[in-house]
């Protein structure tokens, strides 16, 4: 970082590499703005951020200084030993006129404990990188820990794809069997697609299908899915098509039978 020549600012200061006003100079002109109160996170902050020009490589390259404000929902995992939280307003997606641009409102991301400010080094930032999305750093205000801000990547794509966003949320349903819960979960994780889901299973809830009735001529139930199937994901949201689609509810005799090979069958029987 250069202190610069205060008349300068009476100028349009460009980014001498790219000859704009580029995301470095957007960065350097709002370090009055924030500090994370310890002198070698922000400098190391700055220090990513000031190595930043391209609008696109913002979330790839730059970190920011979160305010823990802007953070809800904010738990303990016990079982991974970090905290999981909202982030209210997403990481930075590039700029529009003045305007930073965000995406992913309210993306689930972990906060991992920094035990020390001092190790935070371009090596420690890059072997984070090579697991997680690394966003920036923020503070407990309770407790004064700094923490960095991650969100889960797949290694297989290098982003966050959607084999990652349903294992996000296997916290949060069971089938109460775990043959069938590691199935589901299992053709989740597959699920090497950005925007639209092409093979993953889910956990329905009986009660969203309504008309259930038993067909006899076939020998399976029939029933509208309230919610219709997983098309696509859209920022933290899967959007769904075919609201109260017409399926059918066949008895699985044997949980145990469930197997890629019997999914396979499934799927020409009934398409
Ligand atoms: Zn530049
Ligand atoms: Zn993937
Ligand atoms: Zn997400």
């Amino acid at each position: 970082m250069s202190l610069k020549n205060p008349f300068q600012s009476f100028l349009n200061d460009k980014c001498k590499e790219c000859d704009y006003i580029c995301s470095e100079i957007r960065f350097q002109q709002n370090f009055k703005n924030w500090t994370s109160g310890n002198d070698d996170i922000d400098e190391f902050i700055q220090g990513t951020q000031l190595s930043t020009h391209d609008k696109y490589e913002v979330s790839k390259k730059a970190l920011e200084w979160i305010p823990y404000n802007r953070f809800c929902n904010i738990k303990y995992n016990e079982k991974i030993g970090v905290f999981r939280a909202n982030w209210i307003d997403g990481y930075i997606y590039g700029w529009d006129n003045e305007n930073w641009v965000r995406s992913n409102e309210n993306m689930l991301v972990a906060l991992k404990n920094l035990n020390n400010p001092k190790n935070i080094t371009l090596e420690f930032m890059n072997k984070i990188k090579s697991d997680y999305e690394f966003y920036g750093i923020t503070q407990d205000p309770q407790t004064k820990n700094y923490m960095v801000v991650l969100c889960d990547k797949c290694k297989k794509c290098d982003y966050i794809c959607n084999a990652i966003h349903f294992q996000q949320n296997f916290d949060n349903w069971t089938s109460g069997n775990d043959d069938i819960d590691e199935f589901i979960q299992g053709t989740q994780l597959l699920e090497h697609t950005y925007y639209y889901r092409v093979n993953a299973l889910e956990w329905i809830p009986y009660n969203r299908f309504c008309n259930i009735k038993y067909n006899e001529k076939i020998g399976v139930f029939r029933a509208n899915w309230i919610d219709g199937y997983i098309y696509e994901r859209d920022n933290e949201n899967w959007v769904r098509s075919n609201e109260n689609m017409l399926v059918a509810l066949k008895n699985l005799n044997n949980p145990k039978n469930i197997t890629l090979e019997s999914m396979n069958k499934v799927y020409l029987m009934n398409f």
